[in-house]
């Protein structure tokens, strides 16, 4: 049974005890072993300004180690909120959250507010010093008691990231995306075993997106670091989070894989926020023959539709997409936004049929 140890990372016996450097912050809390790498129980935050603000509402999640979860959700849904739950930057309001079994501690608990096993990427390079070097400002992280060490892991934690030949430039003179990559950087040169970053790629042009996402996933491979982000644009985290969290007004709605949620999601929220799928209600599904009482959602990639002088649906609107137009189709109440790939001249106008491949039957209304 291990016991109490006050503010400490951890004492040797502790260490010995267990696998990674965590323990207990909080008086007679006990580790429990029945639940996931980061656990979340009822956990709520209430704001108690002018108004009070419910921001995370009784929310119950489980988090795995050495894996990239992604919180997503629409602006104002308790995202970065709960990001600074689980840092310990805020003070539960009700219901608790784990580290490894052992409860976070809080600004209440611990000196300097954070836990010593996180680092916390905020939004808008907060932490960067803007005028010094990339080098100082990635090097500053460590202590002076030994130089050839922070000589090394600096140089390697540039390597990491791909910013060597940036070093001695100005954090101010680089572009979004290589501020993000210091910021990152600065954050993992302490080896710290959860990395939280608040909408990392919002100031990273899409061009240098998908680099970015691609070598944080090398980091989680080679290190086994586990990553918690937040995204409001969940197309963006697609590609690289294994595991997806999904917030809507305080409330966390379903959590999955990317391939799941996006294929099989139990939310029309979820299935709008992943795919833009078209969502109908019971009464328009009814008109496409398809017969719930639930609403229910088509991906725009499951409208297939042939023109006829005859068909039954008016193109009515074709969005440029890049690569792809999409097509809002319409027939009465009913309308639809469907894929047009590859790109052909349809004037708008065009009587076509359409035929539903796939769709969803959510869970709720
Ligand atoms: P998200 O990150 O998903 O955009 P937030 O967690 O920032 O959402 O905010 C959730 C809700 O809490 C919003 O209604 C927001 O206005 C409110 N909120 C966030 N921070 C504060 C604060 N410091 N004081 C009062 N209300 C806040
Ligand atoms: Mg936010």
């Amino acid at each position: 049974m291990l016991t109490f140890v006050p503010n400490k990372k951890c004492s040797a016996l502790l260490f010995m005890a267990q696998k990674n450097a965590s323990c207990s912050y909080i008086p007679n809390d006990t580790q429990r072993t029945d639940v996931p790498f980061i656990f979340g129980d009822q956990l709520s935050h209430t704001f108690a300004s002018k108004e009070e603000v419910i921001a995370v509402d009784h929310v119950d999640f489980g988090i795995s180690e050495g894996k990239i979860t992604a919180i997503i959700g629409e602006s104002g849904s308790g995202k970065s909120t709960l990001l600074k739950l689980i840092y310990g930057l805020l003070e539960p309001t009700t219901g608790e959250v784990r580290y490894q079994g052992w409860l976070v501690p809080t600004r209440k608990d611990k000196l300097i507010p954070g836990h010593d096993a996180m680092r916390l990427v905020s939004q808008g390079f907060d932490d960067l010093n803007l005028y010094a070097k990339v080098w100082d400002n990635i090097a500053s992280q460590l202590p002076n008691t030994n130089l050839a060490r922070k000589e090394r892991k600096t140089q390697e934690t540039l390597a990491r990231l791909k910013i060597e030949h940036l070093a001695q430039q100005r954090v101010a003179d680089l572009s979004g995306g290589e501020k993000q990559r210091v910021a990152i950087a600065r954050a993992l040169i302490n080896e710290p075993e959860v990395l939280l970053m608040d909408e990392p790629f919002n100031q990273v042009d899409a061009a240098f997106r998908d680099a970015l996402q691609q070598d944080i996933r090398h980091i989680v491979a080679e290190t086994g670091i586990t990553i918690l982000l937040v995204s409001h644009d969940p197309t963006e985290v697609l590609a690289m989070a294994d595991e997806l969290i999904v917030m809507k007004n305080a409330k966390i709605i379903e959590q999955g894989s990317p391939e799941a949620l996006y294929f099989n999601p139990s939310h029309s929220y979820t299935a709008q926020l992943l795919a833009k799928s078209n969502i109908l209600t019971p009464d328009l599904a009814a008109e496409l023959g398809i017969a719930c009482h639930t609403s229910v959602g088509i991906h725009q990639e499951d409208i297939a539709y042939h023109i006829h002088p005859d068909g039954q649906f008016v193109v009515k609107d074709i969005r440029f997409r890049g690569f792809f137009n999409e097509l809002v189709v319409r027939r009465g109440p009913l309308k639809l936004h469907a894929i047009l790939h590859p790109i052909i001249d349809i004037p708008i106008g065009t009587r076509v049929d359409v035929t539903i491949k796939r769709h969803i039957v959510f869970e709720n209304k």
